[in-house]
């Protein structure tokens, strides 16, 4: 304890003799810096009180205007801070006691007092009063604490009688502090299992018992007095005294409603679709697993259907997506709808779902589901003011044929999906194994495909264009040319479509158009006759943002006149984003960069875009060329290009010419240019520069008059 020394003494006594005898203890002890302050009542005394603020006070129990505890009580009134001392007769000791109850720190019995004793009992009692004070604040916080934070707390004696609830207790229990104080903690705390509902042993005894925080089972829910029932948690914790004896028990629980309900929540959004509340991946994983398990013990088969709807994706882009996820939610609806409720049918994203049908006796009952589900989706939709029609693909695999696990069935039944849509829409087709070759043979396509670009693998080739009225070389096609290190050539109908899919196209058709233009301006350089070069262009290439830039920058690089090079288009490109492709068409014929449309009358033929836009050839597909040898009676769509073509200004190319009878119908209908085996095949770029010096013998190419 620090010596605190008295520096202001306040010395309330009416007889001058006990008074003075206080004056000169003092001085014997050489405390000479304390300043001592004499009243000789109570009213003075107060009046000290009020102007200055002493350490301590020693007060005489019998004073003319106040007796007593009054004199006590006056005092502590005028200064509650400062620590009392009474003074009292030999007789009066039980006064004292009570004095001490009031808060007066210590006593001394006049006559009794000696001088060591007196500073003694003095320091003590400004301790003492110090030590009262922290104690008060302390609890005064503990009691704050406690009934500001959001968890019950209660309190229990040893024998498990309540001695203190908080606020949130007395809310959760409806028990209010006075009411429980007192009694044991098993009524005011009524806990049950919530599943036994049974009364769960008094955690306290326990606590106690075991002598540290115990924890409440899972579960447990606490009986309001008035029956409502509050699932809660909880730890109970001893209290011990000094000795570390437990004295009693803390015990702290709070209300978990919320908290379930949302791992509830939780659980089931993290196995659920959001938009449609199907199972999802996960959840389909486990059903399927499981289903392949109990298929096994029954000697069963278990079915995936793997479903995507046709054209989806228009219909999102036209009308928007909160009609799509509305279409997606019919659909899931009558899909639900569709099969037995031991089947699971599941939302994969996007406009996927797979349905798992259990215990199918054979794989034939997995086709009836799958056209009655086809049948069900084709079925109008009526969403908003919108009937709206819409068909799917289904693939199917069946456990154990085509795969033992659930992650090969699906997979399988995607492949088979996307067979189904090859053969056309709204149909369903079983999985076969030869796909899988397919897909093997396609990723591994892709992976060689991905250092084809660094090994240069790639070459071009060209193919003259031959004006069908001069006979001249009017330009070439460039034909890209993979030889696979192992494999050997690889057919550009084979790998652009894989470079399409894993977006290599844009380095690999960035190549393309360099090096084209690079060869192009290299033969003029060279004093050879200058043609058009004719480059395909993909529609992903068509549709990067960074499209013309690059087209631009690369004729800038190689130095090439922007009118000799031409981009081959297919319809399909021309015909998406009406708005984006005028303006990028425009972009290019302001620079003198022509467009011809590839593959003319495969595609969507629908013919106003011609008109639309700048547009300045038609290359007229092989197919239809084939049929002038092979159909001459369905000669009609060349005639129409042809006759559509001058019309609308536009050049006419024919492709793949192979034979006489071909080139000398094409001459006789007047088509401009033609290209082909007829004349040559593809060229390396050496070969191609010979031929170009030569030209086309004119006995090939027979001028009709
Ligand atoms: P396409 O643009 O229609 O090219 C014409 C295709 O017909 C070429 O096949 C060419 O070799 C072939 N061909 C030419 N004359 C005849 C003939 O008389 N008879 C027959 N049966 N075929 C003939 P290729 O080179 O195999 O190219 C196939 C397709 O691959 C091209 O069709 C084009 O769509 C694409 N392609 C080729 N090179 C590139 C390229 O560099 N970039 C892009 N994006 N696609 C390319
Ligand atoms: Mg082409
Ligand atoms: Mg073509």
């Amino acid at each position: 304890m620090s010596k605190k020394s008295i520096k202001m003494l306040l010395i309330v006594e009416d007889n001058p003799g006990d008074a003075r005898l206080l004056r000169e203890m003092f001085k014997e002890q050489g405390s000479h810096n304390t300043e001592l302050t004499h009243a000789e009542c109570m009213s003075e005394a107060e009046r000290h009180l009020s102007e200055h603020t002493f350490d301590l006070i020693v007060l005489d129990l019998g004073l003319p205007d106040a007796q007593g505890l009054a004199a006590v009580r006056r005092a502590h009134a005028a200064a509650p801070h400062v620590p009392l001392v009474v003074l009292t007769g030999l007789d009066d000791e039980s006064l004292a006691a009570e004095a001490l109850q009031e808060g007066a720190q210590d006593y001394l019995i006049k006559g009794q007092i000696g001088t060591r004793g007196l500073l003694r009992s003095l320091r003590y009692a400004i301790e003492r009063k110090i030590m009262e004070e922290a104690l008060f604040v302390e609890k005064e916080r503990a009691q704050v604490t406690l009934n500001s934070i959001g968890d019950a707390v209660a309190c229990t004696d040893i024998a498990g009688n309540i001695t203190f609830l908080n606020l949130v207790a007395e809310k959760m229990t409806g028990s209010s502090r006075e009411e429980a104080v007192g009694r044991p903690m098993a009524e005011v705390l009524r806990i049950l299992d919530a599943a036994s509902r049974e009364t769960v042993p008094n955690p306290m005894e326990l606590a106690v018992g075991k002598n540290r925080t115990v924890h409440l089972p899972l579960n447990c829910v606490l009986v309001r007095r008035d029956g409502f029932e509050i699932p809660i948690e909880d730890c109970v914790s001893p209290i011990h005294n000094r000795e570390g004896e437990a004295t009693g028990a803390v015990i702290v629980f709070r209300d978990v409603s919320v908290a379930q309900a949302m791992a509830l929540q939780m659980a089931h959004s993290a196995q659920h679709d959001f938009l449609t509340g199907l199972p999802n991946r996960m959840l389909l994983n486990d059903r399927v697993s499981q289903a392949i398990v109990l298929a096994q013990r029954h000697m069963k088969k278990v079915a995936v259907l793997f479903l995507d709807l046709d054209g989806f994706k228009h219909i999102n882009d036209s009308l928007g997506h909160p009609i799509g996820d509305k279409l997606l939610q019919s659909i899931a609806k009558r899909l639900v709808d569709c099969g037995r409720s031991s089947d699971t049918v599941s939302r994969q994203g996007g406009d996927e779902f797979v349905v798992l049908l259990s215990e199918v006796e054979q794989s034939d009952d997995a086709a009836t589901t799958a056209r009655r589900m086809l049948q069900a989706i084709a079925e109008p939709h009526s969403i908003g003011q919108h009937d709206l029609h819409v068909t799917a693909s289904i693939g199917l695999s069946i456990y154990p044929d085509d795969g033992l696990d659930a992650e090969t069935l699906i997979k399988n039944a995607d492949t088979a999906m996307y067979q189904a849509k090859e053969n056309g829409h709204q149909s369903y087709q079983f999985f076969k194994s030869a796909m899988n070759v397919r897909a093997v043979e396609r990723q591994s396509i892709e992976e060689s495909l991905r250092r084809a670009l660094e090994r240069q693998e790639f070459a071009l080739h060209y193919q003259p264009i031959v004006n069908l009225r001069t006979g001249e070389i009017t330009g070439a096609e460039a034909l890209i040319r993979w030889t696979h290190p192992t494999r050997g050539p690889v057919s550009p109908a084979q790998f652009i479509p894989v470079a399409e899919d894993c977006g290599l196209i844009l380095p690999i058709g960035n190549w393309v158009l360099r090096e084209a233009c690079k060869q192009a301006r290299a033969w003029v350089d060279s004093g050879l006759p200058r043609g058009t070069i004719a480059v395909n262009i993909s529609a992903i290439e068509f549709r990067d943002e960074r499209f013309l830039e690059g087209v631009f920058g690369i004729l800038k690089d190689t130095g090439l006149d922007p009118r000799s090079l031409e981009l081959e288009l297919t319809e399909s490109v021309l015909m998406k984003r009406a708005e984006s492709t005028e303006s990028i068409l425009k972009a290019l014929r302001a620079r003198g960069v022509q467009v011809a449309v590839d593959d003319f009358g495969t595609g969507y033929s629908s013919l106003s875009y011609l008109r639309r836009f700048p547009i300045d050839a038609l290359k007229i597909d092989q197919s239809f060329v084939r049929q002038i040898t092979t159909a001459p009676d369905e000669t009609t769509i060349v005639t129409a290009v042809i006759s559509m073509g001058r019309s609308l200004k536009l050049r006419v190319v024919a492709e793949g010419v192979e034979t006489q009878q071909e080139l000398a119908f094409l001459q006789a209908h007047q088509c401009d240019e033609a290209q082909g085996y007829f004349f040559s095949r593809p060229l390396p770029p050496k070969q191609f520069a010979k031929l170009l010096k030569t030209g086309i013998p004119e006995a090939v190419v027979l001028i009709h008059p």
